[in-house]
């Protein structure tokens, strides 16, 4: 019998969102520095412990699995996982978040593991401008990666945008034309403190209402209630499959119907992105191979420690949390 995780404040979570590496290809300039340090190997939860873990959450009631990062497919092996997350009968939903750069050679083995649906960021269409935000990114390789995924019959992908003021502000309604050409919908996130960076994120942070109102002089964008079980406000283009996400952590607080946790690549569990109160797992998993009912134990009483709110504030010099989206897992 499924005891479904319900939180202090009666919240149900039924979402998890798995990052299975801190390492990645790219240095996204919001994201983590140059010199990024990555965990070493073996703190890192292996491919099993994190398929164990994905059976013991589902055992709780989550249905639905992000698999993120740091970069997801420069993980090793990582065709073994989603092969092993397709048997899962009680995972409704399996997505992916990617950078896009490992997509040409790896779509077809995510459509054959029935990945329902792929989030990939692209923060520019322009190849210089790529490179500056990414640091190490090329955009071609993106853009065949983003063909393919269509290619392979992906019909609900989604791009993912993160707008800096001065850096790819300007480049909002281009993006918005190409996921209308690709027939692909297009999330735009405001940047968010996490983690120390080299730039300062109050000098490039623009709000999405700022945003909103400068595509609505370009597009005919309708208010919708649709929802992808997500933090993101949609609208809808007119005459067009395209809709237009905000997920706005700033200027619209998200948290009353927050569903989720999250587990960072070494088996932390974080019960909010924006705040410190986390689990480890990874020793228990490691104490009781065989038993699930310690981790199945720690799960359920976290949910007394999750946090009712965020608290992100771009006034304080230091970022709000210290640790670096690639580590919690975007
Ligand atoms: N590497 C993959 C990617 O870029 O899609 C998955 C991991 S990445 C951490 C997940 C998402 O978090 C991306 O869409 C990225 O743009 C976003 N992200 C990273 N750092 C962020 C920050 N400080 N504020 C807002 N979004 C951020
Ligand atoms: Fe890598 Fe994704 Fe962070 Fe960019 S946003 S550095 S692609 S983890």
């Amino acid at each position: 019998m499924i005891q479904p995780l319900i939180d202090q404040f009666q919240r149900k979570i039924n979402y998890l969102r798995l990052s299975i590496t801190d390492r990645c290809d790219f240095r996204c300039v919001y994201c983590m520095n140059e010199d990024m340090t990555f965990l070493p190997r073996d703190e890192v939860l292996s491919l099993e412990e994190s398929l164990r873990l994905v059976k013991i959450f589902t055992s709780l009631g989550v249905t639905k699995l992000r698999v993120t990062g740091g970069e997801p497919l420069v993980r090793k092996n990582i065709g073994w996982l989603f092969k092993e997350l397709s048997q899962i009968e009680a995972l409704k939903e399996v997505v992916l978040t990617t950078n896009g750069s490992q997509l040409v050679q790896h779509a077809p083995m995510l459509k054959n593991a029935h990945v329902n649906r792929i989030n990939i960021s692209l923060d520019s269409l322009d190849p210089v401008n790529f490179k500056k935000i990414t640091r190490t990114g090329d955009l071609n390789k993106v853009l065949l990666g983003i063909d393919e995924a269509i290619q392979q019959g992906f019909s609900n992908l989604k791009l993912n945008t993160v707008l800096m003021k001065g850096i790819n502000d300007h480049e909002a309604i281009d993006l918005v034309n190409f996921a209308i050409d690709k027939k692909m919908d297009i999330s735009f996130i405001e940047e968010m403190p996490l983690g120390n960076i080299d730039h300062t994120r109050k000098d490039t942070f623009i709000s999405n209402d700022e945003v909103l109102k400068n595509l609505q002089n370009y597009f005919n964008l309708i208010p919708t209630t649709f929802t992808s079980g997500g933090p993101a406000k949609y609208w809808q283009l007119a005459n067009q499959s395209t809709k237009v996400g905000f997920i706005s952590p700033h200027s619209h607080n998200f948290c009353d119907t927050c569903n989720r946790v999250r587990v960072s690549s070494k088996g932390e569990l974080f019960l909010c992105l924006g705040q410190e109160e986390k689990i480890e797992l990874m020793p228990l998993l490691r104490q009781y191979p065989n038993e699930d009912w310690p981790i199945q134990k720690a799960i359920i009483e976290s949910m007394m420690v999750k946090p009712e709110a965020h608290d992100f504030n771009l006034e304080i010099t230091q970022p709000a949390v210290v640790r670096f989206m690639s580590h919690t897992g975007g």
